[in-house]
């Protein structure tokens, strides 16, 4: 594969943008790093006008085929790697890399993986809810002042993966096949469900420690064959116990008959 084929492997989603302007704007640098998909999560998009005038007709084709996902979950699930981006640094989230280190780092996944660059929208950036399906942060390093305009964050994201592809080493081993987001969601959803039975997970903290699992988890680059092994093992475990309670009930009962 051809170095720069490798950029059609990268999309920039945009949750919830407000400003048609930042969406063109968008597409077009994104076009200008040769990377040709754009994604939208929220019902639909705001003035097409003004973002095919912003996106110029270069970008054109860009702003024809983005689609609109109802949710992030439904966007990010054929992506293998998904990095988040943040202008805002918070407790319980992972630590956070300039877009440059994420780039060196991701980019022998790229031939054989899709890459997701997920960026918030204007007034309040991505919730934790949504930086959970990312297993890395990216920060642009700013002086005081963090928060840059959407459009030039993914500029200057667009411009590190494009410069970074571009000056590959050719002897750089590939990374193996990842597990896709939707893969992984259904191991997250089992292994909650079996953390529940055994009470490891409450009301209170379930959320911390999943956290914690799905940083974790998401250090060790998970391949589809693992998922499907972690979810053969909590579904045997969440059958087990069911058996087990089951068996508990009739001792209960049979003794009651009896006394
Ligand atoms: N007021 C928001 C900033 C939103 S800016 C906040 O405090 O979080 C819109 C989006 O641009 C952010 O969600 C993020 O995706 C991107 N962005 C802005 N500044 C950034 C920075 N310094 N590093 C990485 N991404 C940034």
């Amino acid at each position: 594969m051809n170095k720069t084929d490798l950029l059609s492997h990268i999309s920039i989603i945009l949750v919830r943008p407000k400003y048609a302007g930042n969406i063109g704007a968008a597409a077009r640098i994104a076009w200008n790093m040769g990377i040709n998909s754009l994604q939208v999560v929220g019902s639909e998009l705001p003035e097409r006008e003004t973002i095919a005038r912003l996106a110029t007709h270069n970008a054109a084709h860009i702003v024809e085929n983005i689609t609109c996902y109802s949710t992030l979950k439904e966007a990010l699930s054929p992506f293998s790697v998904i990095i988040g981006t943040t202008a805002r640094r918070g407790r319980q989230r992972l630590t956070e890399k300039s877009p440059r280190e994420i780039a060196e780092s991701v980019l022998p996944a790229l031939a054989e993986n899709r890459i997701a660059i997920v960026f918030g929208p204007e007034d309040c950036g991505l919730t934790n809810e949504e930086l959970k399906y990312c297993q890395l942060l990216s920060a642009i390093p700013t002086a005081d002042f963090s928060s840059l305009n959407l459009a030039q964050a993914v500029a200057i994201h667009c411009y590190e993966f494009y410069y970074g592809i571009i000056h590959m080493q050719r002897d750089v081993s590939p990374a193996p096949r990842l597990a896709s987001s939707f893969e992984l969601e259904s191991m997250y959803s089992c292994l909650q469900e079996s953390l529940t039975h055994i009470h490891f997970l409450g009301d209170k903290n379930h959320l911390y420690w999943m956290n914690n699992i799905r940083h974790f988890f998401g250090r060790i680059k998970l391949t589809s064959k693992d998922t499907n092994i972690i979810r053969k093992v909590c579904r045997q475990f969440s059958a087990h116990l069911k058996t087990e309670r089951n068996r508990d009930d009739e001792h209960k009962t049979i003794r009651g008959k009896q006394s």
